[in-house]
Parts: structure tokens; sequence; C-alpha cells
């Protein structure tokens, strides 16, 4: 066999060659590609628990857990079999279906919300949840924070063009940060400090009565794990005073942090919630719901339009709720996620200390980040203290992981996602590569 005298990574990286000369730079999403550590991406063949088998035949222990999704640990039974179950009735109907009422319950109780309607991805979700919020205020305005991702709408790919925002007059203004976003719409989304109380206020104060929605991720994952401010979070609730919606974009921390998500953990009391990833247990899935009053502005209810010719399909909505009943039915999950990851953060503490490599923790229940910088664990609270950090020291340390069988989360501002399935072994196995790893990171 060929690949057997070849690189360990022969078949991933022919199927990447095949794969760029059909997609762009070979991937269906960009941080897939590796681009930020270097590297031939793994070519997946099959995953189960906590563990991942590429094209080449190598099995990894995965913290990328989908980029959410797997809270459960890969081809988790219960929602195997109801994915199977839901097979046999076909697959797609463009009528609605008992699953999807199903899953609005389940959703809706364990959310404290009246009223949700499920879309394709968190993308979706956050893209209607905006458009309700201006259908419902009549404003144009909305309001993200510097460093958050919320999908790629047009509106939310944006960020600030300058640091902290100090002046009256050009409070929120920012740029786009894709091509093909045109100026017009980027002027539309005002970008603030995440953790900056004073400068969310003062936006408010001067443009409140403009603003359709104040979008945030309650905790911060797409810079890395920033944790927010119980300071910014009571002005993030004054927001409200002014007639703009808050909305929560759970599409991260829903159902990871605790069954109530953030929401339910930090005690927010958002009036729209977006979610993703483990509502969909693995298939694609996102979710937009609040209170009735505000949520009845949404088509065929209202006058916002918002549909999917895929949306509630029965496959997906089995998925999810099997993965909903599975986290409902293991009231003890969410501790030991907790329990894993904060011993993984101590392990690469002290693991870090003894190369003497510079390193600075967040993590929260199951989501973390190590990132490359000489500051306190917990004291990085921005994106701009997260962009202080080393990225060539982290893409050494992530090649030094991978090359020991752990996939890590390709890009330094990104949090790792530890599911069920991660137990002691896995811990012990991690913290052995970190040590290596981390010795490499300090001889360079
Ligand atoms: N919001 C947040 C907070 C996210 O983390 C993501 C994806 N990582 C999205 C929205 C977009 O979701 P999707 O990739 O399913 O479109």
């Amino acid at each position: 066999d060929a690949s057997s005298v070849s690189s360990p990574t022969a078949r991933s990286e022919a199927l990447f060659a095949r794969a760029r000369a059909v997609t762009p730079g070979g991937v269906n999403s960009p941080v897939r590609a590796f681009r930020s550590v270097g590297g031939t991406p793994r070519f997946i063949a099959h995953a189960d628990g906590a563990y991942l088998t590429d094209a080449d035949g190598t099995t990894y222990l995965d913290y990328i857990g989908s980029w959410g999704p797997m809270i459960l640990g890969h081809n988790h039974p219960g929602v195997r079999e109801a994915i199977t179950q839901a097979l046999q009735g076909g697959t797609s109907f463009g009528a609605p279906g008992e699953r999807e009422v199903q899953l609005a319950e389940q959703v809706t109780r364990l959310t404290g919300t009246e009223r949700v309607r499920f879309v394709n991805s968190g993308t979706e979700a956050t893209m209607s949840a905006l458009r309700l919020a201006r259908g419902a205020t009549g404003r144009k305005f909305i309001v993200k924070f510097r460093g958050n991702y919320h999908g790629h709408a047009d509106g939310l790919l944006v960020e600030a063009g300058s640091g902290l925002l100090t002046n009256a007059d050009s409070l929120g203004n920012a740029a786009p940060s894709s091509a093909g976003v045109p100026e017009d719409y980027a002027r539309l989304t005002l970008v603030s400090e995440y953790n900056d109380p004073a400068a969310l206020d003062a936006l408010m104060a001067a443009r409140g009565h403009e603003i359709a929605a104040v979008i945030f991720e309650p905790v911060v994952g797409n810079a890395g794990v920033l944790m927010p401010t119980p300071e910014f979070l009571a002005a993030l609730h004054r927001v409200k005073a002014s007639g703009a919606l808050l909305i929560a974009d759970e599409v991260m921390t829903g159902f990871r942090l605790s069954l109530r998500g953030a929401t339910g953990l930090l005690g927010l009391e958002p009036d729209l919630i977006c979610w993703g990833k483990i509502i969909g247990g693995g298939l694609p899935v996102g979710a937009y719901g609040g209170r009735a009053d505000v949520m009845d502005f949404v088509s065929p209810q209202g006058p916002v339009y918002q549909a999917g010719t895929l949306s509630g399909n029965p496959l997906a909505m089995a998925a999810g709720l099997a993965t909903l009943q599975a986290l409902e039915a293991d009231p003890g999950l969410y501790a030991r996620l907790d329990a894993y990851t904060a011993a993984l953060a101590g392990g690469l503490r002290e693991a870090a200390r003894e190369a003497g490599v510079a390193i600075s923790i967040n993590h929260i229940g199951s989501m973390l980040t190590a990132f490359f910088q000489d500051a306190p664990d917990g004291s990085l609270r921005t994106y701009t203290d997260a962009a202080r950090s080393d990225t060539a020291a982290f893409a050494r340390w992530f090649q030094g992981l991978l090359a020991r069988g752990v996939y890590w989360a390709p890009s330094q501002f990104e949090s790792i996602f530890v599911s069920g399935m991660h137990s002691d072994a896995e811990l012990g196995l991690t913290l052995d590569a970190a040590q290596a790893a981390f010795a490499e990171v300090g001889g360079a």
C-alpha cells in the first residue's frame, strides 16, 4: 500500500489537492484549512466518542467537537438511533411535522422562551433575529461588539475601524471585515468594545433612539474565550431602556454552558436568543426565539418574512431532540464537563510553567482557550487583549499536539470544546502531549 511508505498524511494531502481543484481553498469553511497554523488539514473519515479518525487511519483526540455541536461526543447511540428512526419515514416533507413541535416545546421549556423558529444554521438565526428586531422596532441600526462573531450575514461581518470609541461623532463607526460587504450595509452596524460598559452607555446615549438591536456573545468563543464582566452585563441590560432589543447569540453557548445556556448561567434577560450547533445534535439546525409579543412579528403571524425549504427537517429535528433529551437525562454532565475542563486548565498551566512558556488561560464550563502571552489567568477581557497573543508560538504548540494525536482548535482565537466522552484517560493523554509540545515551543 503506497501510503505506508510515504508520509503519514499522504491521503489527507491527496484529498486536499483534489479539494483545492474544485473548492475555494479546498474547504467549505475557512478555519478548516489550517491557514493560521500551517500543515495539512486532516480529512476526517469517521468519528466516535472523543476521537476522530482521518483518511490515513490516524486517530486523534478531538477538542473541536465539530466546533461545538458534539457535546455528547461523536456517534452517540441515542442520537444515531433517533436519526435512523426518522430516516425510515422520509427525509423532508416541506410541510409541518410532529418532531418540530416536540423540539420547539423542549427548547422553549428549557430556555424560558415562549416562541421559537427553526432555521438551518447559526448564521440564519442571527440574520433572522436582526430582521425581526428591525421589523419590530421600525429602526435601522444594530450594535455588535468588536471580535464577536455572529455568522456571515452582510451586516454582521463588520468590526470597528479603530479601538475604543471616545468621540461622540464617530461613535460606532465601522468598516466591513469582508470583501463583498458594501459600505452602505456596514454603515448600519455600529461596533463597540466588549467589556467596556462606558463605551456602550455612551453609544446608547448618543444613538439609542435609532438602534433596533444590540447583539452579543454572552461568553465570547470567537476571539478565543472571553468572559463578560458583571458591569458589562449590566450595561447590556440598560440598552433595553432605549427600546432596542437585546439579542443573546447563544449559538455556541446554548445548551453548552448549562441546559439554559449562558442566559441561565449568568442570569441574563435578553429579548431574543439565537441558537445553533448543539440544538441540531450535529445536523444543520439554527433557531431564534423569545417572548411571544416579539416573535409574533415573524411571518406568517406577522410582517417580518423568514422561510426555509429544509427548515424543521425531520432528521435534523430528531438529532436535536435526542441530544437535548440526553442532556436533560444526565444532570451530572455539566459538572463533569466543568471538572474535566478545570483539570485541563490546571494541567496546562503547570506544564507551561515547567517549560517556561507564557500562557494565559480563560475557561468556563467546557470551553477553554490557552492564549500564548504573559498575563494572569482570566485577565484577558477584550479582542485587543486576545490579539496580543504569540500566534507563532501557538502554531508550534498546536503542531506538537497534533503530532501526538491531540487535535486542538487550529487557531489561537477559538475555544476548544470538551465532550461528555472526555474522561481521565483523555485528560492524561492531553497533558502528556501538551507537556512535550510546550517543551518544543520553549526551545524554539
Ligand atoms: N454565532 C456564534 C456565536 C457562532 O459561534 C457561530 C459559528 N461558530 C455562528 C453564530 C454562526 O453559526 P453557523 O456557522 O452555524 O452559521
